[in-house]
């Protein structure tokens, strides 16, 4: 609750703070539009770019949050040619830099980039400029490690300021200063120093994630605790989010896929996502014979091709690229109309980050993701090695698997954005009037999942694995004779179902996976999570969400009306709780698995 209180508290004051700087009746606003238009070749600022650039051209420390994509780099290449002076830059990647300063090159901005292959002959000449009083460089790159381990270039730095000419600080992926945010840097640790040692140049700290905690934790490492706060907004009003539950065998997945690209998005230019270059090829020859002109884009496809099928794509000679999240960086498809997720992502970021290339141009889009999960143990046998990876991939199975939510809420949670889902405006699966959904009703899911806890206990007790697969099987009395129990039984819902019960269960720790490794890949067993005892002796209850009615089966191919915001006429059922099954007790194992 305090949480949300401070929360709620930081959002007043984001509010105070994005009218304050909104002004176009800065002493500079006339060179700053001239330069945005003759420079940069843009026409119009984005959300709080204007705002971030109006205070650090005040000299006012400030911290900048936005989604990855949203601008954040003209925040400051802008002013850094508005005012005199050298900005400069801590960026933890050199590839990062390696990008931004070629794109300034082009647009003929006196920048450079010092990192450790730095020739000498060039160090010099930089070192040399910095400290002239009309020095030319404008934008000045640098590593963390170069600021904390190279004392000659702090001299520097610091005959720069004395002369007047440092303008301001800039900190790229500035969450990397804290051990709070996902990608903690210890020499982001050093530029606590650099407020006391160059007191008169603001500093711009510029993040994609930050929680409250990690802001908080930014701005003392940074000792600027007066330091303005400015957060544009996750949202993309544009977008409708909706998940569909994936059908079990790849041929009905086809045609579904086929039907959607056939029908509701004929003629449309898209994206469809795959987990894996297999996937991703075998997608692209099953459209393309079905007469669908389609391309495939993943690292394996050579230089050459990848770069004709973003060509063809882009003058709209085929109209879908099937591929791996290799397709990415630097998509800059204004009229994208979907994006299909063929598996889930493996985080929220990553699942807001790909759709989010979708309307760009602010016309409706639409971003689906198909879920079943099998693919969660695909992913989490991918991500387990990354720090927060099982964690990640958690998050945005709680997304699919919810059949209540606004998928906007979900999301803005996710990014620490407080949310009134009223203003989805109908604009996701749940949200959507126009969708047949049942009432929502809580169901005690406890002795199911005390079950599902027998059969693993019976499968460690006789040393036998379980996937999640095999799992489902014994549940259902199918499957290896030694793995099934007697006392358990078959469950009296659909497999979607017991799958969403078993998911449920993971991403609340009453199972856990359980890592194994042969010579070519990593297998994703599944046991008992830490809060597995609890469940067993009663001290715990699941309580799930469920459809109340089955939502009924209608066509996903109804074409959409790209040009106005409005919702799909129809939709399949998204992943419902069978819950009207719940109360029904007696199925055989063969109708209850469909
Ligand atoms: P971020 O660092 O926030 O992830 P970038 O600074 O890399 O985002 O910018 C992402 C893209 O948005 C770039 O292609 C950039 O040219 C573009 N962009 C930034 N500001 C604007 C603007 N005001 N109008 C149009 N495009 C913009
Ligand atoms: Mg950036
Ligand atoms: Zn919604």
């Amino acid at each position: 609750e305090l949480k949300a209180i401070l929360s709620q508290q930081e959002d007043c004051k984001e509010q105070q703070n994005s009218k304050a700087w909104d002004g176009t009746d800065f002493p500079w606003t006339p060179a700053l539009e001239k330069i945005l238009r003759s420079v940069f070749k843009l026409n119009s600022l984005r959300p709080m770019q204007r705002q971030t650039m109006n205070a650090t051209l005040s000299k006012q420390d400030c911290l900048l949050i936005m989604p990855t994509g949203g601008g954040k780099s003209l925040c400051f290449q802008l002013p850094a040619l508005v005012d005199k002076g050298l900005t400069l830059v801590v960026s933890p990647l050199v590839s990062l830099m390696e990008d931004q300063q070629m794109a300034l090159e082009h647009l003929g901005v006196p920048s450079a980039m010092l990192n450790a292959a730095t020739s000498k002959g060039d160090l010099m000449r930089i070192q040399d400029d910095m400290v002239k009083p009309n020095g030319e460089l404008r934008i000045l790159y640098v590593t963390p490690e170069k600021l904390a381990k190279s004392k000659r270039f702090m001299n520097r730095l610091e005959k720069c300021y004395a002369v007047g000419h440092l303008a301001r600080i800039v900190i790229d992926e500035v969450h990397c200063c804290s051990q709070w945010g996902h990608d903690f840097r210890p020499d982001y640790k050093f530029l606590g120093i650099m407020k006391r040692q160059f007191p008169g140049a603001p500093i711009l700290g510029l993040t994609a994630t930050a929680t409250i905690k990690v802001l908080e934790d930014v701005k003392k490492i940074l000792s600027i605790p007066k330091s303005l706060l400015f957060k544009a907004s996750f949202n993309r009003p544009n977008l409708y989010y909706e998940v569909y539950e994936k059908p079990s065998t790849q041929k009905d997945f086809m045609d579904e896929l086929y039907r959607l690209i056939s029908r509701r998005f004929s003629g449309q230019s898209g994206i469809i996502y795959c987990f894996s270059r297999k996937d991703s090829e075998e997608v692209t020859s099953d459209l393309q014979s079905r007469g669908v002109k389609a391309g495939c884009y993943h690292a394996d496809v050579d230089a050459a091709s990848r770069s004709r099928v973003h060509r063809m794509w882009l003058s709209g000679e085929i109209k879908i690229v099937v591929a791996t999240v290799a397709f990415g960086m630097g998509i800059d498809k204004p009229d994208v109309r979907f994006v299909i997720h063929h598996s889930l992502s493996k985080s929220m970021e990553n699942l807001y980050q790909e759709s989010g290339r979708a309307g760009r141009d602010d016309q409706r889009s639409d971003c689906i993701v198909f879920y079943r999960l099998a693919d969660v143990a695909r992913q989490s046998s991918m991500v387990f090695t990354e720090m927060t990876g099982l964690q990640n991939l958690h998050g945005i199975v709680r997304y699919c698997i919810d059949v209540s939510s606004c998928r906007r809420s979900l999301i803005a949670h996710h990014f620490g954005e407080m949310w009134d889902s009223s203003h989805c405006n109908n604009m996701c699966d749940h949200c959507d009037k126009s969708r047949n959904k049942g009432s929502i009703e809580k169901k005690d899911v406890s002795k199911y999942c005390v079950d599902v806890l027998s059969i693993l206990r019976a499968a460690a007790d006789t040393d036998q694995r379980m996937t999640t697969a095999k799992l489902v099987d014994a549940w259902y009395g199918r499957g290896a004779a030694s793995l099934k129990v007697k006392s358990v039984a078959v469950p009296p819902f659909s497999k979607e179902t017991a799958e969403r019960v078993l998911a449920h269960m993971l991403i609340h720790d009453y199972l856990q996976e359980d890592f194994h490794f042969t010579a070519y890949s990593t297998i994703c067993y599944i046991v008992p999570g830490s809060k597995a005892k609890l469940l067993q002796n009663n001290s715990a209850k699941i309580l799930m969400d469920f459809q109340v009615k089955t939502a009924k089966k209608a066509s996903v191919d109804v074409p959409n009306n790209s040009s106005a915001v409005s919702s799909p006429s129809a939709t399949k059922p998204l992943i419902s709780g069978d819950s009207s099954a719940l109360s029904v007790s007696k199925r055989t194992p063969s109708s209850a698995s469909k």
